[in-house]
C-alpha cells in the first residue's frame, strides 16, 4: 500500500503515527520528492518542533472489537508536510499490525504502544562501537588478581569484547575491566560486528538427546518448518532437559535462515541461559531489556531491524522489537507473573507472545514445568498442542517433598527454623552437598509493632506496613518505595526500645542461619542484595564452585537455576502465598514451589524439600507432596469454571484513583451506576482494590466479569466514553488482570 491517493487539492496525503499518547495517526503532506511506504521513519513537525513517527497504514485483519475509533480528518490546506525521511529499517508489517493489536486489545492508545516499538532514540548516529583484547605487552608489572585472571581467560580466543559482555563472561564487577585497562593489561580496539550479531552456528555442538527428548525436539523442528502459526505448551518436569531441548527449535529456526525471539521473565538472572546457549551455537545472541545502555539499544534494534540479530533473547519488551522475518518465539517459564507490565500499558507478554507469533506466521512454544491454567486450558480446547518431557535428564529422579507441621515442630521462640528443618540441612552440609533456605520476602521482619501501645508502623502513602531493613537500618515500602530510619521510640506513644519486629524476612533467615551454622559458608540471594546481572552470576558461580554450602534466598532462587550440588530444599513458610482473598493464590504458591523445589537434586544425589507449613493437608501441600500438579490443576479449573472466572471466562480491572477517598468513591459508583447489563456479563464491586492507597493514590476497582464468547473490549470501550471526570480522578483499565 501507498500513501494515500492526493485529496481535492492535490495534496498526497501520508498518515504517520507518533510515539505519544495520542488518540491515532495523524495527516501529513507528503512532498513530492518523498516516495514513502508503509513502516518508514520519517520526520514530522509536531507542535514547532520534529518529531520521530512512522508512516502508518490502515490496520488489515484487526478484529473490529479491537479497532478504535477513527480520528477527524484534517483539511488539506491544514496540513504540514513531512520533513523527512531517516535512513533506518522500515518497520516490518507483522509490527505495525502487532501495535495496532496490542493497542486495540489493552485499550491503550496506539502511540503509546508505538513508543515501546521505538524504545530507541531511533535517529541518533551510532558511534563506533569496541572492546577489549588482551594487551600483547608483559612489561605491566600489575598484580594478576584472580579476578583479573578470569578476564584474560574470557579473551583467550581473541575476540574484542565490550566492558559489560567481558565483566559478564569473567564474573566480575565492570570495575575490574575498568582497572585493567588503566593498568595497561587490555588494549581496546574497534569492532566490526559486535560479537552478539554473529551468525550463532546451528551445529556448533550438537547434543545427545534422550529419545524422549529427540521425539520433542523433532516436533519442534517441525513446527518451525511449516512456517506458520501454531502455538505449543512444552511441559515437563524440572530438569528434563526442556531448555536443552527448544534450543533445537532454534537451531532449526537458524537453519532455515530465520529469527528467533527468546522471551524470559527476568532477563537479569539469564546468565547461565546464556552460557548454554554459548555453549550450544559458539556466540551469544543478542540480549534486550530495559536497563540496556541506549547505545546498546539503538545498535540492537538495527541489527534486529537489518536482520543481523537472529537470536534475541529478552525481557517482555523485546516483542517490539522490528524483526523482519520472525519463525520462532518462545516464552520460557511461561507461568510467570513476571511477564504481566503493570504500568504504562497493562499487557501479558505471553499472551501478546502468541499474538506476535500469528501475526508474523511463526510457531511460538510456551514452556514451564508448571503451566498456568491459561495455558492448560488452551491445550485442553485444541487450540494448543502438547508436548512434554516426562523424566529428569540422565536419570536424575525428583526430589521428595515432605512438610514439617509446625504445630507440632515449632521452632525455638523467636526463631523460625524448626529443629526438623535444621537437622536435614546439617545432615546435607555434613555429606558435602549444598542445602537452600527459601523465603519469599526481603528484608528482616515485615512488619514492627510497638509492645506498648499495639501501633504497626504503615507506609505513610500506602495501605502497607514498612518492612524493615535492618542491614541498611531502615523501614521501607515495597510498593512505593518510601523508605525511613528505624525510630528509636514508638511513633505512637513515644515509648522507648518497644519497637519489636515481627515474623521473618530472608535478613532475619540469615541471621538465625549464621548462629545455627556457624561453620557453614552462607550465601544470600535477593534482588536486593544482588543488584545487577553480574552479582548474580557470580553468585551462581560461588555455588556451582563449591563455594557456598547454605543459600538463603528469595524467588530469585527460584529460578531455572541448575545446582548439581544442592540436594536440600527448605521453605521457611510454604503458607506464605496463600493468605489473602486473591483466586490465583494456590495457584501461584504450586508454582512458585515446584519451581524452589525442583532446584533440588539435579545430579546424582537425590533430593529433598522440606515445606514448613501450619496446614499439611491443604491442596497446595497435598499437590507438592504428590508431585502432582495436574490434578491440582484440574481441581482448580472447576472452582473457576462455574463462575465464568479466567481462563473460562473474560475479566477486565477499572482501577479508579484519586486524591482522596472521597473522590475515588465519588467517581468509582458513578462508574457503578452506568455499568454494562446483559445477558453473559456482569460487573463486581466498586469495592477498595488490592491496595486501597497506593503512592498516596485512593484506589477502587470494578471488575468487569463475562463468558469467553464475549469481548470485553467495546463493551469497555463504550461504558468509558464520554465518562466526566473530576480532575484528581483516573481510571485504568487492566485487562486479564493477573489476581482477582
Ligand atoms: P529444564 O529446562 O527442563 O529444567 P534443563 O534443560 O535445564 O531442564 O536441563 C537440566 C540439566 O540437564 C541441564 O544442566 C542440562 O544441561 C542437562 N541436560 C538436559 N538434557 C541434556 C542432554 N541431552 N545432554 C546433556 N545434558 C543435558
Ligand atoms: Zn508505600
Amino acid at each position: 500500500m501507498e500513501s494515500e491517493p492526493a485529496g481535492e487539492a492535490g495534496v498526497a496525503r501520508v498518515s504517520v503515527l507518533l510515539p505519544y499518547p495520542l488518540l491515532g495517526a495523524f495527516d501529513y503532506a507528503r512532498p513530492e520528492t518523498l516516495a514513502l511506504e508503509p513502516g518508514d521513519i520519517v520526520l514530522v513537525p509536531l507542535n514547532r518542533r520534529a518529531e520521530v513517527g512512522v508512516v502508518w497504514d490502515a490496520p488489515v485483519g484487526l478484529p473490529p472489537d479491537l479497532a478504535a475509533p477513527p480520528s477527524r480528518p484534517v483539511a488539506d490546506a491544514k496540513l504540514k508536510p513531512v520533513a523527512a525521511l531517516l535512513d533506518i529499517p522500515r518497520m516490518p508489517e507483522s509490527l505495525r499490525r502487532f501495535v495496532d493489536w496490542v493497542a486495540g486489545y489493552t485499550l491503550s492508545p496506539p502511540g503509546l504502544v508505538l513508543a515501546m516499538a521505538l524504545r530507541t532514540n531511533a535517529s541518533a548516529p551510532i558511534p563506533p562501537t569496541t572492546g577489549w583484547v588482551r594487551s600483547g605487552s608483559n612489561s605491566t608489572t600489575a598484580r594478576l588478581t584472580p579476578a583479573r585472571q578470569r578476564v584474560q581467560q574470557a579473551l583467550v580466543d581473541g575476540l574484542p569484547r565490550n566492558t559489560a559482555e567481558l565483566a559478564r563472561m569473567a564474573a566480575v564487577g565492570t570495575g575490574v575491566v575498568r582497572s585493567m585497562a588503566e593498568a595497561g593489561l587490555l588494549m581496546e580496539v574497534v569492532i566490526e560486528t559486535p560479537s552478539a550479531f554473529r551468525r550463532p552456528d546451528p551445529d556448533h555442538q550438537d547434543p545427545v538427546l534422550s529419545p524422549d527428548q529427540e521425539r520433542t525436539a523433532e516436533k519442534l523442528r517441525n513446527l518451525v518448518h511449516a512456517r506458520r502459526f501454531q502455538a505449543a505448551l512444552l511441559d515437563g518436569v524440572t530438569g528434563s532437559g526442556k531448555t536443552e531441548t527448544y534450543l533445537e527449535a532454534v537451531a532449526a529456526c537458524l537453519a532455515e535462515g530465520r529469527q528467533a525471539l527468546v522471551l524470559l521473565p527476568e532477563i537479569a538472572l539469564s546468565a547461565q541461559w546464556l552460557q548454554r546457549f554459548v555453549r550450544r551455537f559458539g556466540v551469544e545472541p543478542a540480549v534486550w531489556h530495559s536497563d540496556l545502555g541506549s547505545k546498546r539499544r539503538r545498535i540492537t534494534w538495527r541489527a534486529v531491524a537489518g536482520g543481523e540479530a537472529q537470536v534475541v533473547v529478552g525481557a517482555r519488551s523485546a516483542l517490539f522489537l522490528p524483526f523482519p522475518d520472525l519463525g520462532l518465539v518462545i516464552v520460557d517459564e511461561e507461568h510467570e507473573t513476571a511477564f504481566k507490565q503493570e504500568d504504562g500499558v497493562t499487557y501479558h507478554a505471553r499472551d501478546m507472545a502468541v499474538v506476535r507469533a500469528r501475526l508474523s506466521a511463526a510457531p511460538v512454544v510456551l514452556v514451564s514445568a508448571t503451566p498456568s491454567l491459561e495455558t492448560l486450558a488452551n491445550v485442553e480446547s485444541g487450540r494448543y498442542e502438547h508436548l512434554s518431557l516426562a523424566v529428569r535428564h540422565g536419570g536424575a529422579s525428583l526430589p521428595t517433598v515432605e512438610t514439617i507441621d509446625l504445630r507440632d515442630h515449632p521452632p525455638e521462640r523467636g526463631r523460625f527454623l524448626s529443629p526438623a528443618m535444621i537437622e536435614a540441612a546439617l545432615d546435607a552440609m555434613r555429606r558435602g552437598e549444598q542445602a537452600m533456605l527459601f523465603l519469599n520476602r526481603r528484608g528482616y521482619a515485615p512488619l514492627t509493632l510497638c509492645r506498648t501501645c499495639g501501633h504497626r508502623i504503615q507506609c505513610p502513602n500506602c495501605t502497607a506496613w514498612l518492612v524493615e531493613h535492618r542491614a541498611r537500618r531502615q523501614l521501607a515500602c515495597h510498593h512505593c518505595g518510601h523508605t525511613e530510619a528505624v525510630p528509636t521510640h514508638c511513633p505512637s506513644c513515644n515509648a522507648e526500645n518497644s519497637l519489636t519486629p515481627i515474623g521473618p524476612g530472608v535478613e532475619r533467615i540469615t541471621e538465625e542461619a549464621r548462629e545455627t551454622f556457624p561453620d557453614a559458608r552462607i550465601l544470600v540471594m535477593a534482588s536486593d542484595t544482588l543488584p545487577g546481572p553480574n552479582a548474580a552470576t557470580e553468585a551462581v558461580r560461588k555455588i556451582a564452585d563449591r563455594e557456598v554450602d547454605l543459600i538463603i534466598g528469595t524467588q530469585i532462587v527460584a529460578k531455572g537455576w541448575h545446582f548439581p550440588g544442592l540436594t536440600l530444599v527448605g521453605v521457611v513458610d510454604a503458607d506464605l502465598g496463600l493468605a489473602g482473598g486473591d483466586l490465583r493464590a494456590a495457584e501461584r504458591t504450586v508454582q512458585l514451589l515446584h519451581q524452589v523445589a525442583g532446584r533440588a537434586g539435579r545430579a546424582e544425589a537425590p533430593g529433598r524439600v522440606l515445606l514448613q507449613t501450619y496446614n499439611p493437608t491443604h491442596p497446595v501441600m497435598q499437590a507438592l507432596i504428590a508431585n502432582d500438579f495436574a490434578t491440582f490443576m484440574q481441581k482448580e479449573a472447576a472452582q473457576r469454571r462455574p463462575g465464568n472466572w479466567p481462563p473460562y471466562g473474560r475479566l477486565a480491572a477499572l482501577i479508579v484513583s484519586a486524591d482522596t477517598a472521597e473522590a475515588a468513591d465519588a467517581a468509582a459508583q458513578a462508574l457503578g451506576r452506568t455499568a454494562p447489563r446483559g445477558e453473559g456479563l456482569q460487573v463486581l464491586g466498586p469495592a477498595p482494590a488490592p491496595l486501597a492507597i497506593l503512592r498516596g493514590r485512593h484506589r477502587r476497582r470494578l471488575l468487569l466479569r463475562t463468558r469467553r464468547e464475549i469481548a470485553v473490549q467495546p463493551i469497555l470501550r463504550s461504558w468509558l466514553h464520554g465518562l466526566q471526570l473530576a480532575r484528581s480522578v483516573q481510571v485504568d483499565v487492566d485487562i486479564d488482570p493477573v489476581s482477582f
